[in-house]
């Protein structure tokens, strides 16, 4: 659903944007309807988007899937060349929790975060290192590519959102995690089919990491897609971003 023609050449991946908040989240700027979204995204000349409102906690979904209907009524209702997904930014809570686990709902998009660290009621690691974030992470992880819950994993193995919590840099856990922890996790998202998220705000936040990831999971074959985490419209437009990115990963 993702491919383009060249995987790995971002100006392609730039014509997807496959993270986008909409006012339903509470971090979200309230400018973020869907016809502003949609406006934005023709203007920007992107073909696909994704809408991803947060879901913490399975006891959020009943509002979610309320949230979603509307959004779903007001796609067909417009005539727009953007092709557009309703779909959620789902939550890797905890080692074996995670949002849909054992519910089945109707959503175009999965989209799942595993390190909002900051979120009331994340799981947090027993040991408070970086080495026990990393153990913590990859338990989260191999739940998700076990079951097959995700179809991308959102700003992966970023330490941004443990900033927090532990105090440390955003690099702390970057500069943690081998080459070789990297593509072993990569790989087992390669072969649930899930995809990995070249997220802008944590590819800037942590541009080594996001290096790294990016050959990686090219050696590996890896899908990726990408998305800018839009809370504001100016933010939407991908095309903004892709330099940086270009400068950062290739
Ligand atoms: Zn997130
Ligand atoms: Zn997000």
């Amino acid at each position: 659903m993702f491919l383009t023609k060249d995987i790995y050449n971002i100006d392609e991946l730039a014509r997807f944007n496959l993270h986008i908040h909409t006012c339903f989240s509470k971090c979200a700027n309230e400018e973020m309807t869907f016809e502003n979204i949609v406006k934005t995204a023709e203007k920007a000349g992107l073909e696909m988007i994704a809408l991803c409102d947060h879901v913490y906690e399975p006891k959020e979904l009943d509002k979610f899937n309320l949230n979603c209907e509307m959004l779903k009524q007001k796609r067909d209702e417009i005539d727009s060349k953007v092709k557009i997904l309703i779909g959620g930014e789902f939550s890797s809570y905890g080692a074996e929790k995670y949002t849909l686990k054992n519910i089945e709902i109707k959503t175009d998009y999965r989209l799942y975060a595993q390190n909002h660290f900051h979120v009331t009621g994340w799981e947090q690691a027993e040991s408070k290192t970086p080495e026990g974030y990393k153990k913590l992470t990859k338990r989260m992880l191999e739940t998700l590519f076990k079951d097959r819950a995700a179809d991308t994993v959102a700003h992966p193995l970023c330490g941004m959102y443990l900033k927090s919590v532990t105090g440390w840099e955003t690099e702390t856990l970057g500069k943690c995690w081998k080459d070789e922890e990297i593509a072993e996790i990569m790989q087992k998202a390669f072969e649930s089919e899930c995809a990995w998220e070249i997220n802008t705000v944590t590819s800037f936040s942590d541009p080594q990491l996001a290096r790294r990831m990016y050959h990686i999971g090219k050696e590996l074959g890896i899908v990726f897609t990408l998305g800018t985490d839009a809370h504001l419209l100016k933010n939407i437009d991908t095309k903004n971003f892709t330099e940086e990115l270009k400068r950062i990963l290739y």
